[in-house]
């Protein structure tokens, strides 16, 4: 999942999570997506995506398929509650290699299919986090806890 801002022609911003740059695309295409406030579907996405306030920051990539559910509505109302996002956090910690600081060159490798998709994670800066959704490369920041405090 990518969570991206978006913006509609009145410049209201709001956040849509989609599958994919491509989910977004075809929603779009769609008609899918309108603005919460005014309904206006000439919707556009912030160059950049949300990106957490730490330096570093954990996130997700590579991974071709949908987790959970599947969904991929872009209204805010599906938007995930604080506890959704920590079981998907919970989900990946448990389900995903970590990757510790190779993460962005492993994720753009993924990205190139050089290597076989798989869920990873690790750590990467703010500006290899920029780069990597520059590129296309589906990556998700995720606010997950020190090690210590996994379970
Ligand atoms: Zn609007």
């Amino acid at each position: 999942m990518i969570v991206f801002e978006l913006i509609c022609p009145e410049h209201h911003r709001f956040e849509g999570w989609f599958a994919s740059s491509d989910d977004f695309q075809s929603q779009k295409t769609g008609g899918l997506l309108t603005c919460p406030n005014c309904g206006n579907s000439a919707i556009n996405k912030l160059p950049t995506a949300k990106l957490a306030k730490s330096d570093f920051t954990a996130i997700d990539a590579g991974s071709r398929r949908t987790t959970g559910s599947g969904s991929s509505a872009a209204t805010p109302s599906a938007m995930p509650t604080a506890e959704q996002l920590h079981k998907v956090i919970d989900y990946f910690l448990a389900n995903s290699e970590n990757v510790g600081n190779q993460f962005a060159d492993e994720a753009r490798r993924i990205h190139r299919e050089e290597v076989s998709a798989r869920n990873i994670r690790g750590v990467a800066t703010r500006e290899e986090t920029e780069e990597l959704i520059d590129e296309g490369v589906p990556i998700m920041p995720l606010p997950v806890p020190p090690q210590g405090e996994w379970h």
